[in-house]
């Protein structure tokens, strides 16, 4: 009967091909969304957030660009969601009541974030999510949704399976193959079974494209960290994200054999773990978790804590029991910190601090270059390879990651075998892949991709030339000068105010202070010299170039250049 149907669609539209629009995650870590369309029916897949960037300083996130959406509101049959991670549900309350409500499909895990990520929007109206699991499926227009268990960092990931007229769309989100402690595959039976059926495209990530081998199997990572609990003489605080909610809770249970008590800190893993406990994927006994208010109450080598802020996040748990600013929790000589996580580019300095402040204190630092103390989530070559294999989709459209990550990611394909012409690596946010039985192609057009940036409470409202006075105050700081100028005559009075900020240290720059006093005053009076009256913006626009090339000229830098006048 169903495939019945499916065969009269096809006879129907047989020219009408399945769009594919990754809106976010193609030039980028995070801010993954991608919608699949089909006629008259759209299903969004993820809806994630991105952290923000050098480029956009002081700004909270960025979100996906969903004026498409908007524009086609009355198409969406739904959300679909992998996964309960921020860069894949965290854009949801910033527009779902501008895509009109619809409905979000989620593993019981995935929508108990949601919904608590949405506690933090009070006054937006309640969302509808129903629960999915790999038993289940949804029925979204023309389209069908299912899905199969897979393995992340995060409990009840899934992967997402879009049923069109030509096959399936498949969508593992973020994954990494299961290993043995002999590094041998296991638990690969839903690939291998959905390897059978009529698989159109993959959807693949990219994020360790560039990394060889297998990731580093988790139980290996289990192994060490329960060695180095087990022979710890003092404390054992392991830092680590707030997302690899699966290794804290393995955690908790290594102690738990042990004898030893638990304190969790950080806001969000504190949250995780609740959730966790809450929705029974994880029973601990129930003296086990400890406030950190009573860790002085068991000898040090009876407590081991789990924390958030492994990259040296300044107000993250690990940086203030680092820096001596923890309540409760201080550091001695014997204890030993885990950094149970890589270097993310960019957060090398933070870290490096970080250690600098644990080791004064006398803490033992292991981290992952010492020993396997963290594996990462996502798939690494080998993985993708044998994704692919046991896969076998018609196309592959590699996701997630900068573009050279996608590249890469096409590169480990083709070395297996697969054609070329039957890889589509998306150029940008928001082009138009279609694909039917046939053939796939990337077309030349893209719907509206650019950032949309969340500041504080405001959803893209920061415009662009915000975001350069921002890197210009942080980059070469303020100048301002105030000159009062008598509006008859058009002279200056007295003598230029000047306050700087971030600039040059006013006092040992009296030279060019006087300098520049003195070229304001020239500026000025030689534009007010042939006016009448007097065009103040014309003053102030001339002043503001002339003062800024100046500054420049003097010492190479460019502050923010502001002229206030004041006429009398
Ligand atoms: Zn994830």
């Amino acid at each position: 009967m169903e495939k019945t149907h499916a065969e009269k669609i096809r006879r129907d539209r047989k020219s009408l091909p399945v769009k594919i629009i990754p809106l976010g995650g193609v030039e980028e870590i995070g801010r993954n969304m991608t919608v699949v369309e089909y006629g008259n029916d759209i299903v969004i897949i993820d809806a994630g957030i991105q952290f923000p960037e050098e480029e956009t300083p002081g700004i909270d996130y960025i979100i996906p660009n969903t004026a498409y959406l908007e524009k086609n509101k009355d198409k969406i049959r739904g959300i679909v969601i992998s996964h309960g991670h921020i860069d894949h549900i965290g854009a949801i309350p910033y527009f779902i009541e501008k895509l009109g409500m619809p409905t979000i499909y989620a593993t019981k895990f995935a929508k108990a974030m949601i919904l608590k990520r949405q506690d933090e929007f009070p006054h937006k109206p309640k969302i509808k999510i129903e629960e999915v699991s790999s038993e289940n499926s949804v029925k979204l227009g023309q389209l069908k949704a299912r899905f199969f268990d897979i393995t992340h960092t995060i409990p009840d990931s899934i992967g997402i399976i879009i049923e069109t007229p030509y096959g399936n769309i498949i969508y593992p989100g973020d994954f990494r193959i299961d290993l043995d402690l002999k590094g041998k595959p296991v638990n690969t039976e839903p690939y291998e079974k959905l390897g059978k059926e009529n698989n159109l495209a993959l959807l693949l990530e990219s994020t360790n494209a560039e990394t060889p081998g297998f990731s580093i199997p988790e139980a290996v990572v289990h192994r060490n960290i329960e060695k180095i609990i087990t022979e710890a003489k003092g404390r054992v605080v392991s830092g680590m994200f707030s997302s690899l909610l699966e290794r804290a809770v393995e955690i908790i249970n290594i102690s738990e054999k042990l004898g030893k008590k638990v304190v969790i800190d950080g806001y969000s893993m504190k949250a995780g773990i609740e959730i966790i406990k809450e929705l029974g994927f994880y029973k601990p006994k129930r003296d086990v978790i400890i406030p950190a208010e009573r860790i002085n109450d068991y000898p040090p080598a009876k407590v081991v804590v789990i924390c958030t802020g492994s990259q040296g996040e300044e107000n993250a748990a690990l940086m203030r029991i680092a820096s001596k600013r923890h309540k409760h929790i201080k550091l001695q000589p014997g204890d030993t910190v885990i950094l149970s996580s890589s270097v993310i580019p960019g957060n090398e300095k933070s870290i490096q601090n970080l250690k600098d402040n644990l080791a004064r204190q006398g803490a033992k630092i292991i981290h992952y270059r010492v020993a396997d103390v963290h594996a990462s989530g996502h798939a690494c070559q080998e993985d993708l390879k044998l994704m692919v294999k046991m896969i076998k989709p018609k196309y592959l459209i590699p996701v997630h990651g900068h573009y050279f990550m996608l590249k890469t990611n096409a590169d480990v394909a083709e070395s297996m075998g697969m054609p070329k012409e039957n890889i589509v690596v998306p150029f940008n946010n928001g082009i138009i892949i279609e694909a039917d039985g046939e053939r796939i192609q990337m077309l030349k057009e893209s719907v509206p991709a650019n950032y949309v940036m969340v500041d504080g409470l405001g959803v893209g409202d920061v415009k662009e030339v915000v975001l350069r006075d921002r890197q210009m105050l942080s980059q070469d700081g303020i100048f301002v000068m105030i000159t009062v100028i008598d509006s008859q005559t058009g002279k200056v009075r007295n003598s230029p105010d000047i306050i700087s900020r971030g600039f040059i240290y006013l006092r040992e720059s009296q030279e060019l202070l006087r300098a520049t006093r003195h070229l304001i005053r020239k500026t000025v009076e030689e534009a007010t010299g042939k006016m009448h009256p007097i065009n103040m913006d014309y003053v102030k626009e001339n002043l503001k170039e002339k003062i800024g090339k100046f500054l420049f000229q003097k010492t190479r830098r460019r502050p923010m250049v502001l002229p206030v006048i004041i006429e009398v």
